[in-house]
């Protein structure tokens, strides 16, 4: 058994059209999973239906074996599925980072010294230490976006959802938050990076693709290097490093297809010394 399982699952806002149609997969507990689609293919839909902010109009949604339709572990679910959305200053709710963080495990009455506790270790988790008494609005974006995982890693979440997290960040935003995606997922906390960039989605182990509310793709990132012509049919960006790799195949360099600059650039040399 997953632990999320995603059952033929359709969801719809406004009962003319599917804004997800019958779309079924698991997540295992530990994987790091991205989630590839362009604007309006179902991506924010998917992550609020799987931490149960959405209940599915049809199919069913399990989360460590229990329906999320079932309002008894809506809390349960609240607490197992963290989630981090596009924009930082939409997440943060108080004015210190250490009540930022602190608020949703305080919501759920634990222990002031059990708090501060999860406080100082998720802010370590993060690369925040000692920032606790640090004002919430003097933080740059990427700092925001980090105090919003810590309050999600607060909670003691099993699986971190990130819904296009990185889409307002810098680069060295979105590279410091891709690290702790790798260390969080070394810690065994499952990671789902929902994202528009084919280049972010290909660090994942399994790639996932959404279309218009279906599921066109399950696979790994080496398979879906095989299928990026489809990705640019469905209206995604195909990193500049894999262009080039193709075209350079096409004039007789049978190059392995790669996703970074840095990768093209050794692989070329390695060609080009054998
Ligand atoms: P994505 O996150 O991939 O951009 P969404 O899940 O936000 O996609 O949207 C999927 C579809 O559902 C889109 O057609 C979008 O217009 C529609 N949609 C999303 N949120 C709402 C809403 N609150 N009310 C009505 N339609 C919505
Ligand atoms: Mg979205």
């Amino acid at each position: 058994m997953a632990f999320i399982e995603i059952d033929n699952v359709s969801y719809s806002y406004d009962d003319e059209r599917n804004a997800l149609g019958g779309v079924s997969f698991g997540i295992d507990a530990g994987e790091f999973v991205s989630v590839l689609g362009s604007n309006g293919s179902g991506k924010s839909t998917l992550a609020k239906l799987m931490n149960g902010l959405l209940v599915p109009r049809s199919g069913e949604v399990r989360v460590n074996g229990r329906p999320t339709s079932d309002a008894k572990s809506l809390a349960d679910t609240r607490c197992l599925v963290g989630m981090v959305f596009q924009n930082p200053d939409d997440q943060i709710v108080a004015s210190t980072v250490e009540d930022d963080v602190a608020f949703g495990p305080e919501n759920l009455g634990i222990d002031p010294a059990e708090i501060r506790e999860r406080v100082a270790r998720s802010l370590a988790q993060v690369g925040l230490e000692g920032l606790e008494g640090s004002s919430t609005h003097a933080l740059s974006g990427g700092q925001k976006q980090r105090v919003a995982i810590a309050g999600a890693l607060a909670m003691q979440p099993q699986v971190l959802i990130l819904d296009e997290a990185e889409s307002m960040l810098d680069p060295r935003g979105r590279r410091d938050l891709m690290r702790i995606c790798e260390e969080l997922h070394g810690r065994g906390i499952a990671i789902v990076l929902i994202t528009h960039s084919t280049e972010m989605a290909m660090l994942a182990d399994r790639i996932l693709v959404l279309d218009q509310g279906a599921l066109v793709f399950d696979g790994t990132p080496q398979h879906a290097l095989t299928r990026i012509g489809d990705f640019d049919l469905l209206g995604l960006d195909v990193p500049f490093a894999l262009r080039l790799s193709r075209k350079l195949e096409e004039r007789g360099m049978p190059l392995e297809p790669q996703v970074g600059i840095d990768a093209l650039a050794d692989e070329i040399m390695r060609y080009s010394k054998s």
